[in-house]
């Protein structure tokens, strides 16, 4: 049976993968400057005999082919890049490059997925169709790597019928995974607004136009576009956590600067609810005295699970891992660059469980304290392996 092969193999490369993600995680790089990783990568594939490509500078695109005759394409993603995070594990694999770090897992990705392509590898005579493998960079920066390899082709020749991902999650204990069918991911959009008045002597407001009353006067009505405009059933997030007021206790100054994020899950709202908030300020603060610039930086769309695949992809994963190893998850308002194939393809993103509450491994991703419980991989490269498979119809 091809579980209990996958299974074998994923104990008999636990250690490789391991040394793999621990080389990784040493030498993170930043979004767009994966230089080191891909060629990490490239050198691992040739060693695997699995041809490449690159695509999108970093990005690396390559194929596994079944032995049995089948046109079937199925592709598998795993990200790169590491973030601008100065490590605080004292761990033997601590970053050894100054401010940066994987803090987010994608060392564990990169690792992952180099594993399963050994899997699948050694596995060729026994499954048909084609897994496409793809190694992304940037995904923690706009306007995400995902989107780029989109363009530049990664979905095409040939067509994946569906594209899986998995995302370390440390509030899951590891060994299990969680899945969610439908809408799980925001869209993420950055607000940078200006607020325009005229600054003055704080004793004389009747000779100023108080651009930090205004700007209270926009944060509190553009809440309503959470509270009134949106629909109650559609989630949606609007916080300022920046507001520059330089002023003094007796100086109204000039203007105001607000920095904030918008997220959703609706691309439709999304517009709409843009044009909505830009209109609100701008009205609020010329109805004022004042005016108002209202910038919006688009980020990722919201990342949707194809219900049929998630629903096949979910039953799959218990065949493999035991019913109770397999967990729902509810809606995440963060964003991810993932979404980007799951708007123009069947895609599906599920989390790997990383958590030990019992050896201190509990930190959220983007903390300098943020590492995994590695037993994880061994399941983590089996799962992958086993999900392709059988969405190829093994
Ligand atoms: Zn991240
Ligand atoms: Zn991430």
């Amino acid at each position: 049976m091809i579980k209990q092969r996958i299974q074998q193999l994923s104990k008999d490369l636990f250690n490789e993968v391991v040394a793999n993600r621990r080389h990784i995680h040493s030498h993170p790089e930043l979004s767009f400057h994966e230089v080191e990783t891909s060629a990490f990568v490239a050198k691992k594939l040739d060693e695997l005999g699995i041809g490449w490509e690159r695509m999108a500078d970093n990005g690396l695109v390559a194929l596994i082919t079944g032995e049995k005759p089948s046109d079937k394409v199925v592709a598998l993603r795993a990200d790169m890049d590491a973030l601008p995070i100065t490590e605080a594990n004292e761990v033997p694999y601590k970053s050894q490059n100054a401010g940066v770090m994987h803090a987010c897992g994608h060392d564990v990705h990169t690792s992952s997925l180099l594993g399963t392509a050994k899997i699948l590898t050694e596995l060729k005579s026994e499954f048909g169709g084609t897994v496409k493998l793809i190694f992304q960079p940037a995904e923690e920066r706009l306007p995400g790597g995902a989107s780029l390899m989109i363009k530049e082709g990664v979905l095409e020749n040939p067509r994946p019928a569906a594209v899986l991902g998995q995302h370390v999650m440390p509030l899951i204990d590891a060994g299990k995974f969680g899945f969610r069918s439908g809408k799980y991911m925001a869209s993420t959009d950055e607000l940078y607004v200006t607020v325009k008045g005229k600054g003055g002597h704080g004793a004389q407001p009747q000779q100023n136009v108080d651009p930090v009353i205004i700007t209270a006067h926009i944060l509190i009505a553009l809440q309503q576009i959470v509270s009134r405009f949106a629909d109650p059933k559609n989630p949606t997030v609007l916080s300022f956590g920046k507001v520059i007021a330089n002023g003094a206790t007796n100086v109204i100054p000039n203007e105001v600067k607000l920095e904030g994020t918008f997220r959703a899950l609706d691309e439709g709202w999304r517009a709409e609810a843009h044009l909505k908030m830009k209109k609100m300020a701008e009205g609020i603060a010329e109805s004022m005295g004042g005016s108002c610039e209202f910038t919006i930086m688009k980020g990722y769309p919201f990342l949707i699970n194809e219900p049929k695949l998630t629903e096949a992809t979910r039953s799959h994963a218990e065949d493999y891992l035991g019913k109770e190893n397999v967990v729902d998850l509810d809606i995440w308002m963060a964003a991810e660059d993932f979404a980007y194939y799951s708007q123009v393809a069947d895609a599906c993103f599920y989390r790997m469980g990383t958590r030990n509450e019992g050896r201190g491994i509990t930190s959220a991703v983007h903390t300098p304290t943020f590492d995994i419980e590695e037993t994880a991989l061994e399941q983590s490269i089996g799962l992958m392996a086993y999900l392709a498979v059988k969405q190829l119809g093994n």
